[in-house]
Parts: C-alpha cells; sequence; structure tokens
C-alpha cells in the first residue's frame, strides 16, 4: 500500500496511520516527527524548523522536500508507505511526484480525511502522543490502558507544545491557505479519496480499505 495522507491537524491521521501500519506493515513517514526529531536532537535543521512550528507555520518547502525524498528512498519504502504530513503545498506536491517517478512508484491512492473544524479544535487540546511510535491518544474520548504511556511501545506520551488552541488557529489557517488545494490537484489526478467524517476510527480504517479496493 502507498498512500498519501491528507486532512486538517487533528483529523485522525495519526490513528489511521496505527491501523495502516499493523495490517499492512507500512512504512511511516512523517515530516512532523522527523522534524521534532531534529529540534530534540538540536540539529541545523532543528533550529531552523523549530521558530516556524512554534508559531504553527509551516517549515518552508526547500528545509523540507529533501528529508522527503531522501526518506522514501530507504528499503522499507519499497513495498508500502504511508505519507503523513507530506506533501503540505503544492510545490512539494510536484516535487514527490518527480521523486516517485525516479524511484518507480505509483500511489495507490491519496486519502482525504474529511472532519468538522469544531471537532478538530475539541480534540487538539487533549491530544497526547507518542515521541517514539507516533501513536495519538486523547485524554477523554481515546485514553490509553495505562495513564500517559502508549499502549503500542510504552513510551511516555507527551502533549505536543503546538496543540493549544492559539497554535492551532494558526496550523488551521496554514492548512486551509496551503494544503488544501492540495485536495483539487489530487482529484484531477483522478487519485482522491474522499473520506466522510466517520465517528469510529476502525470504521474510517474500513471505508478506507473500501476506496482503495484492499
Ligand atoms: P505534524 O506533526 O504533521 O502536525 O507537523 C507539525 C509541524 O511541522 C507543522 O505544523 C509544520 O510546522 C511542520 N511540518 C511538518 N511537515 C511539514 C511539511 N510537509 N511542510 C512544511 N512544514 C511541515
Amino acid at each position: 500500500m502507498k498512500v498519501i495522507l491528507l486532512g486538517a491537524p487533528a483529523s485522525g491521521k495519526g490513528t489511521l496511520t496505527g491501523f495502516i501500519k499493523k495490517e499492512f506493515n507500512a512504512a511511516h513517514i512523517s515530516t512532523g516527527d522527523i522534524l521534532r526529531d531534529n529540534i530534540a536532537r538540536s540539529t541545523e535543521l532543528g533550529m531552523k524548523a523549530k521558530e516556524f512550528m512554534d508559531a504553527g507555520k509551516l517549515v518552508p518547502d526547500e528545509l523540507i522536500i529533501d528529508i522527503a525524498k531522501d526518506r522514501l528512498s530507504k528499503d522499507d519504502c519499497k513495498e508500502s508507505f504511508i505519507l503523513d504530513g507530506f506533501p503540505r503545498t503544492i510545490p512539494q506536491a510536484e516535487s514527490l511526484e518527480k521523486c516517485l517517478d525516479e524511484l518507480g512508484f505509483k500511489l495507490d491512492g491519496v486519502i482525504n480525511l474529511n472532519v468538522p473544524e469544531e471537532v478538530l479544535t475539541s480534540r487538539i487540546t487533549g491530544r497526547r502522543v507518542c515521541p517514539n511510535c507516533g501513536a495519538s491518544f486523547h485524554i477523554e474520548t481515546m485514553k490509553p490502558k495505562k495513564e500517559g504511556i502508549c499502549d503500542e511501545c510504552g513510551t511516555e506520551l507527551i502533549h505536543r507544545k503546538d496543540d493549544n488552541a492559539e497554535v492551532f488557529g494558526k496550523r488551521l489557517d496554514e492548512y486551509n491557505k496551503l494544503t488544501a488545494p492540495l485536495v483539487e490537484f489530487y482529484k484531477e489526478k483522478g487519485i482522491l479519496k474522499d473520506i466522510p467524517f466517520i465517528e469510529k476510527a476502525e470504521d474510517i480504517f474500513n471505508e478506507v480499505k473500501k476506496e482503495l479496493g484492499m
């Protein structure tokens, strides 16, 4: 399975990724996770990216495109991968197209998760994520079995710095302005799989499999 996940912040990309990883053993490519790892290690890239991320802004295309290309050329992406949070702009999508061609990869589809804005807002402040495996939880609606600990790998969960109401508003603006045009971009290419808002994560996964014919 080779797919792109599109959707606003807190639309459920991380949760859906968990299901896909388990059933299809797909490599998970999250540019956000790669950037957070660089920040934790205080790399030059991390230092440059941090100011944009803390402000809820997208990191400039020139910083992100090579990271994604590099990750896609690793061996574990040959059979299956999930692109989560990349591409986020039209120039990123165009570069990705070239990169996939060079690697001889064909996408199975671009999954677009539709979630009403009021649901996104209510999800964001209670979200807790695993810094190790990327699994997502919520302090009220999707509690881990043991408080503060990831069900999947036992790592202590974190509350992302940018998961607060103020920065979230800016992230949503960036999404609407720069990322939402990708829906039309992929619709025109005939590979967009539009998923309506469904409450239960498992039902979303079933809908995605149906759309992809898997
Ligand atoms: P995420 O974990 O996908 O929500 O990403 C967190 C933050 O990392 C975003 O708000 C951006 O600042 C940055 N980021 C992640 N992926 C990208 C991307 N493809 N293009 C630009 N910025 C990105």
